[in-house]
């Protein structure tokens, strides 16, 4: 089975217009068969990871301990 990412967004227009699709990209297909079993449904634990604000809590540690290493 192969699922790229093209076909992904074509049947999940939500992530299209997410402002997290460059980095999220639905998220893992694995995680998005635990709604139902649709491989191509978006993955409910990215969201919450990336509408959640997780996103941006690990990028502004990650770049407070990269400063510190510089
Ligand atoms: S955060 Fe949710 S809506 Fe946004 S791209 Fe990821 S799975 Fe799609």
């Amino acid at each position: 089975m192969t699922c790229k990412v093209s076909e992904y967004m074509a049947h999940n227009p939500e992530c299209v217009t997410c402002r997290y699709t460059y980095n999220c990209k639905g998220g893992c297909r694995a995680g998005g068969t635990l709604g139902g079993g649709d491989y191509l449904a978006p993955d409910m634990k990215a969201c919450l990871y990336f509408k959640n604000g997780w996103f941006e809590r690990f990028k502004a540690m990650g770049e407070k301990y990269a400063a510190q290493l510089s």
